[in-house]
């Protein structure tokens, strides 16, 4: 192990805040989904912007490649190292950045450390009467900063947009140390290129993002949800907006199918939703003062429907949704292979439904197929497909699904990033000219190439 490099990384946060020990960095070296592993020489947790700045200073010095790190819950392995990575890798971890100002209320907008968990934000603003426009199944342990660094989607798109839609500043550490804090959150400010906007969505390889200026958006009114049984993807696209009454804001508009209902009514010890069975399971949350009086009765009285208006029945039926990833992964762990290989694509919406029945055609051929489903974000065309029995090395399974989804011209990631899991995918869903773009930036930024190699861009090309 490079004695100095840890030396010197503790001389800038203290002993308690650089582990070695193989023990302590596992649970950092691990990716959510079990399917990635691998090592380090050290976990530093770096305690404020002036520190982080240090550490990939001395990173530098010594070539240490970096890995910064959230909270872990990334599905492409873009936040832990390869197994093949350089014995004096680094995993920055960014949780004791816990900067948390006061609401601006003025501005609607709020300045938090990265490290913050997105519930800690979204606790933080709603204790001052505003919302945080990302939400997700993940808020309890993913960061602020990660969920900038992968421009997270989640639940709430079809409102708010992306997270890169709701960064108005951000402070981060570039490659050489060097400090870059725009954190004024000037809603006009056409003074150069857009350092924010380039970092949100860049998974670490550019710098390590320390505070985050976000856009805050008024509470919706009280809300309601309903569960409707429906055939297919085209009826479900066509109540979403069918089944809401004009002038009714649409939050949320998911997506199950019964292998997922059915696992998650295992995982979560639930009774079935809905009285009859169904191919698919469509979640509408709607703004309509908790009276369910925004939902369309004609269109739903024909159909198999349940509605929640108060919060307790309203988190009953979102559990069907929100434990999806993990119940496909308990799935998995009782098969040979032990972990599930997830996928997140997005498919022009008229293609949808054509593009999901090849998809389960060509899933349920597949041999170590044993159990197959998607969820997910019906209104933005995304969905996350989910694969328990093939090995957690086996490419071939994947291959088919996001082959599949090339040939409908939609994106092999839809949110969660390239990470190091699709790297080799890159050229299905960008150009060659934009890859050389991306690979340019990269270069001028970070030369050594010691921010989040392997992720995003395949290393030898970076
Ligand atoms: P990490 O996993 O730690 O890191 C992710 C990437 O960001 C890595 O490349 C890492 O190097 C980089 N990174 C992290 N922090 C920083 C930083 N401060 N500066 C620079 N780079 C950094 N994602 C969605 O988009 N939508 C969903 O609906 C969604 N649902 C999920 C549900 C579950 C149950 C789980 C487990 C995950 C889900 N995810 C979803 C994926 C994941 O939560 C997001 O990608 C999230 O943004 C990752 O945040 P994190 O703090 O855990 O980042």
């Amino acid at each position: 192990m490079p004695t100095s490099l840890i030396d010197d990384l503790i001389s800038v946060v203290g002993p308690e805040h650089v582990l070695t020990d193989p023990a302590l960095i596992e649970p950092y070296a691990t990716d959510w989904t079990r399917r990635w592993h691998g090592h380090a020489a050290a976990v530093v947790r770096p305690g404020s912007t002036q520190e982080v700045a240090d550490v990939v200073r001395v990173c530098g010095n010594h070539r240490a490649p970096i890995i910064p790190q959230g909270g872990n819950t990334g599905l492409v392995a873009g936040g832990v190292p390869a197994a093949n990575a350089h014995d004096s890798t680094v995993i920055v971890s960014t949780q004791r950045l816990r900067r948390c100002d006061p609401v601006d209320h003025i501005a609607g907008q709020v300045t938090v450390g990265a490290g913050l968990t997105l519930a800690d934000v979204q606790h933080h603003v709603r204790d001052a009467g505003w919302e945080y426009g990302v939400d997700l199944a993940a808020r309890d342990s993913a960061t602020i900063g990660g969920t900038v660094a992968t421009n997270a989607g989640g639940i709430r798109v079809i409102a708010h947009g992306m997270t890169r839609a709701q960064v108005t500043g951000m402070e981060a550490v570039l490659p050489d140390g060097s400090i870059i804090s725009h954190l004024g959150g000037l809603p006009k400010d056409n003074t150069g290129y857009d350092l924010a906007a380039l970092l949100t969505g860049s998974e670490g390889t550019l710098g390590i993002i320390t505070a985050v200026r976000v856009r805050l958006h008024r509470p919706h009114a009280a809300t309601s949800v309903v569960l409707i049984g429906i055939d297919t993807y085209d009826q479900g696209l066509d109540l979403l907006t069918t089944a809401i009454n004009p002038g009714v804001s649409l939050l949320a508009a998911e997506i199950i199918d019964e292998t997922g209902l059915r696992l998650a009514q295992e995982v979560g010890g639930l009774p079935a939703p809905l009285q009859g069975e169904h191919r698919l399971i469509l979640l509408l949350e709607i703004a309509d003062g908790a009276s369910g009086e925004g939902f369309n009765p004609e269109v739903l009285a024909d159909l198999d429907v349940v509605i929640a208006t108060d919060v307790d029945n309203r988190a009953r039926l979102w559990a069907y949704r929100e434990l999806q990833s993990e119940a496909f992964s308990a799935h998995a762990s009782r098969t040979r292979a032990g972990v599930a290989h997830k996928l997140d694509i997005s498919i022009p919406l008229q293609h949808l439904a054509a593009c999901a029945e090849e998809l389960r055609t060509r899933m349920l051929d597949y041999p170590a197929v044993m159990a197959f489903g998607v969820f997910g974000h019906l209104g933005d065309g995304n969905i996350h497909v989910e694969i328990s029995g093939p090995d957690a090395d086996d490419e071939e399974v994947d291959k088919r699904v996001l082959s599949v989804v090339t040939t409908y011209g939609g994106s092999v990631s839809a949110e969660h990033g390239i990470g190091r899991a699709k790297t080799s995918w890159l050229p299905a869903s960008r150009t060659a000219a934009e890859i050389a773009a991306m690979h340019a930036i990269k270069k001028a930024l970070d030369p050594r190439g010691i921010m989040n190699p392997g992720a995003l861009l395949p290393e030898e090309e970076s």
